[in-house]
Order: C-alpha cells, then sequence, then structure tokens
C-alpha cells in the first residue's frame, strides 16, 4: 500500500492525518521538532508518528509526502523529498483530492483581505440558503471538515500562497486573487516565486470557470490576459464602486453610507465576494443582505473605544505594509499612527505617501528604531515619536492626539517581539486604551 508522509504537525497536519487514517491508508506522521506540546498532541492520532524528524525518515518508503504551511520550502526534509522526485502536496491540496466529485469551491487568495472576502462570501450564502462550508487558512484545515463537506452545496476556501505552492491544478470553480504585495519574503525565496505561487489559484480552470481580479493590483491584473475561464475585473467596466454605490456588472447592490464598515479596499473586497456568490447561485437581494449586515472582523479597523472624542482603531491584523496603506486611506480625520513589532525588514515605501494626514506616527517594538530611522530619513512631515513597548507606544498616542483623531494601531509588522499572535496585540492595544492596562 503507498505510503504517505504527513509533515509538519500543527492543526492542519494533525487533520490531514486523521483524515488519511479514516481512509484506511498507510500514514507516517512527523514533525522536525520534539515539544512536550507536540507528544501529547500527536499521541492522539493513532497513527505511526516520528518527532525530531529529518531527511532520512524518506527512507522508510515513502510515496508522498503532505507538508504544512509552517513548513518553508527549504526545508532539508522537503528538499530531499523533492531530490528523490517524492511528490510533494500541501495540505490544502490533498483535501482538494478527497471532495467529492463535482463539489463547486471557490477559492480566495491574496496578501490582504483573504479572510474578509471569505467571511463576506459567508455571510451572503448565509442569507441565500445555499448550504455551504467554509475552510482554510485562517478557518478550519479543510482536511478537518471533510464530513461536512459531503452534506454541503458549495466549498469556500481561504487558501495561502503556503498552500498553493504545492497545489498543481487545483481547477476551481471561482477563483479570486485580491492583491500580491511583498510579504512571507522569509517563507518564498523571492517576490517572484510568491507571485508565481499566488497565480497558481487560477490554474486548471476551464471556459465555465470564473476568475475574479482588480484593477488595482498589477499582479493579477496583467496575468488576467492569459486567463481560460470567464474574467472579472473589480474596478473596471461596470463592476466598481461608483457615485457612492457598490455596482456588479452594471447591477446597483448597496450605497456606502447601507455599510458598516469603510475604506475602499473593503468595498473592493465586497465586490470580490458579491461576484464569488452570485456565481455560486446568491440572488441579488441576498447580496444586499449579507453586505449590509457584515460588520468587521476583531482586529482588522476594528473601532474598540471613543474617549475624549478621540477614536481607537485596532487594525492589528496589519502587518505588512500595504495593509496599513489601505488602513489610512480609510480615513478623513487627522490619525495618530502605531507602527512596529517584530522585524521583517519590509519596505516601507508605500506608506510614506499616505502620512499627509498623521498628527504623529509613533514607533515601537523590536522594528520601531529602524522604522523611526526610515521615516525620519524621507522627510516625513508628522512628528516620528520612539517608544519602548506597546503600552509606551499607547500613551505617546494618547498624548498626541486631539479630539476628532483616530488613534490607529495598523502596526505593519508581526507581533512576536511582545505577543503570541496579532490577536493578543488586539486584545492588549484595548485593554491599555480602555485603561485596564490588560
Ligand atoms: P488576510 O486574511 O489576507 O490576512 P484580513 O481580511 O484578515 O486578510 O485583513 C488583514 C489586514 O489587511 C487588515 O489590516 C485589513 O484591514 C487589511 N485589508 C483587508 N482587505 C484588504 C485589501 N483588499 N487591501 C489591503 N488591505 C486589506
Amino acid at each position: 500500500m503507498p505510503r504517505t508522509l504527513v509533515y509538519g504537525l500543527g492543526e492542519s497536519g494533525r487533520a490531514a492525518a486523521r483524515a488519511l487514517a479514516a481512509r484506511g491508508e498507510s500514514v507516517l506522521a512527523a514533525d522536525a521538532a520534539d515539544t512536550e506540546q507536540l507528544r501529547s498532541t500527536s499521541a492522539e492520532l493513532g497513527v505511526e508518528t516520528v518527532l525530531g524528524a529529518g531527511p532520512e525518515i524518506l527512507q522508510r518508503g515513502v510515496d508522498l509526502v503532505v507538508t504544512s504551511p509552517g513548513v518553508p520550502p527549504q526545508d532539508p526534509l522537503l528538499k530531499a523529498a523533492g531530490a528523490a522526485g517524492i511528490p510533494i502536496l500541501s495540505e490544502a491540496a490533498l483535501g482538494l483530492k478527497l471532495l467529492p466529485a463535482g463539489l463547486p469551491v471557490v477559492a480566495v487568495t491574496g496578501t490582504n483581505g483573504k479572510t474578509t472576502v471569505v467571511d463576506m462570501i459567508r455571510k451572503i450564502l448565509e442569507a441565500s440558503g445555499v448550504e455551504h462550508v467554509v475552510a482554510g487558512n485562517s478557518w478550519r484545515a479543510l482536511t478537518g471538515c471533510l464530513g461536512e463537506v459531503e452534506r454541503a452545496e458549495v466549498l469556500v476556501l481561504e487558501v495561502s500562497s503556503f498552500q498553493l505552492h504545492h497545489l498543481p491544478e487545483p481547477g476551481f470553480r471561482v477563483a479570486a486573487l485580491l492583491n500580491v504585495r511583498p510579504d512571507h519574503l522569509n517563507w518564498h525565496s523571492s517576490f517572484e516565486e510568491y507571485r508565481r505561487d499566488k497565480l497558481r489559484i487560477f490554474e486548471g480552470q476551464g471556459p465555465g470557470d470564473l476568475a475574479l481580479v482588480s484593477r488595482r493590483d498589477p499582479v493579477g491584473w496583467e496575468a488576467a490576459g492569459g486567463f481560460v475561464a470567464r474574467t472579472l475585473v473589480i474596478g473596471e467596466g461596470e463592476t466598481g464602486v461608483w457615485d457612492g454605490a457598490l455596482m456588479l456588472g452594471g447591477e446597483r447592490l448597496v450605497g456606502v453610507e447601507e455599510l458598516s464598515f469603510a475604506g475602499v479596499h473593503n468595498y473592493e473586497n465586497a465586490l470580490f465576494a458579491a461576484a464569488a456568490a452570485r456565481e455560486l447561485g446568491a440572488g441579488l437581494e441576498d447580496v444586499r443582505e449579507g453586505l449590509r449586515s457584515y460588520s468587521p472582523r476583531p482586529h482588522r479597523l476594528a473601532l474598540v473605544a471613543e474617549l475624549g472624542g478621540v477614536r481607537y482603531v485596532d487594525d492589528s491584523k496589519a502587518t505588512n505594509p500595504a495593509a496599513v496603506a489601505a488602513a489610512l486611506e480609510s480615513f478623513d480625520d487627522p490619525v495618530v499612527l502605531i507602527l512596529g513589532g517584530s522585524e521583517k525588514h519590509t519596505d516601507f515605501g508605500e506608506v510614506v505617501p499616505r502620512l499627509g494626514r498623521c498628527r504623529a506616527v509613533i514607533c515601537y517594538g523590536e522594528a520601531g528604531p529602524r522604522i523611526a530611522e526610515y521615516l525620519e530619513g524621507r522627510a516625513v512631515r508628522a512628528p516620528v515619536v520612539r517608544a519602548g513597548g506597546l503600552a509606551a507606544a499607547v500613551e505617546s498616542a494618547r498624548r498626541a492626539a486631539r479630539p476628532g483623531d483616530v488613534v490607529l494601531l495598523s502596526p505593519g509588522c508581526a507581533s512576536f517581539d511582545e505577543f503570541s499572535g496579532y490577536a493578543e496585540r488586539g486584545e492588549r492595544f484595548a485593554g491599555l486604551v480602555r485603561g485596564g492596562g490588560t
């Protein structure tokens, strides 16, 4: 019997191992690390497991490797598998192979906005009554919901570049590429590789399928010329935001004043979601209802408090400069911007031209001193203030803000210098703002 090595035993790897074992397949589970937590979580899998694994385990008769998003392609075991000609699939690719034949799949990728668009599609499908399952990336792993998928009419899949890297010819019924901006360049060997991986979302599509790209994204827009699938460009022709309303193929969906989210990027997200959901059978009224009832998920431009006439906004999920740029474009009022966190050496060039309305820029955390120095070198008009950790940054922001201003945590960096992730950072921000300090 062919043997599959499931490599990387985080949530998605464990789900993949379980799905294969439940189908009676021969599975070997492995992780390069060997920690207490991995020991206890992998013990429950009920399959042969190797912790602290290296390339030598490929010699145990492995025919296929299923890899997890956390494992970069330069990993020695993956490199050895590639050199030995052993096929490598991502966990999402395995999940897609195990789906019921003919199930329509809508897949969403992009540097920023994936979770928001998937969530908007979910809202619209809920309004429409189309039975659906949402999986991938920030949702549950696809291989962990195959049972529910059996009963669904549609699968909505959020897919990262890490999963797309090992996902040949997916042939999605609807594929949406929101944008491609520099990020994750520690995982991908170059921007070119990242771009290529994102464009894989369109591979295997036929003329009956739908491809969605944005006029504002040069990567998707330039590639669209070569697509086999029907293509809709968001922001072009009769699809975009015209005269304060969201228009899809000439149909007026909603006025922006009816929505409880702001920002051109979010209107664009809503149009991607509307186009995808329409293709899956949602009616125009369902789209309207879904979008009108949509409110932003936590840590994505979410208002956490209004104190002394100052609005405090948590955009902790903004972990790259493109997301910061989108956040700055969402406000007309002066902004006290908090930037910083763990150092990814990203280029803040695209943020600089959008700092015009900033009252002050507070730079904190591990990356703070470099960002402050960079902004000063670019002669940014707003005062640049250095702060140690997030608590000091919030204090500086509070002092700088005037009534009517927005204090915006849109850090443009990951959070691991101080926190376990963006959610903890956002919660701490809200606590500091409200004065609890937690
Ligand atoms: P992802 O799942 O791709 O990380 P999210 O929907 O969680 O995307 O949003 C991540 C960050 O990007 C948030 O700060 C959000 O405000 C911002 N964002 C959302 N949509 C877009 C977009 N279309 N363009 C730029 N930034 C966006």
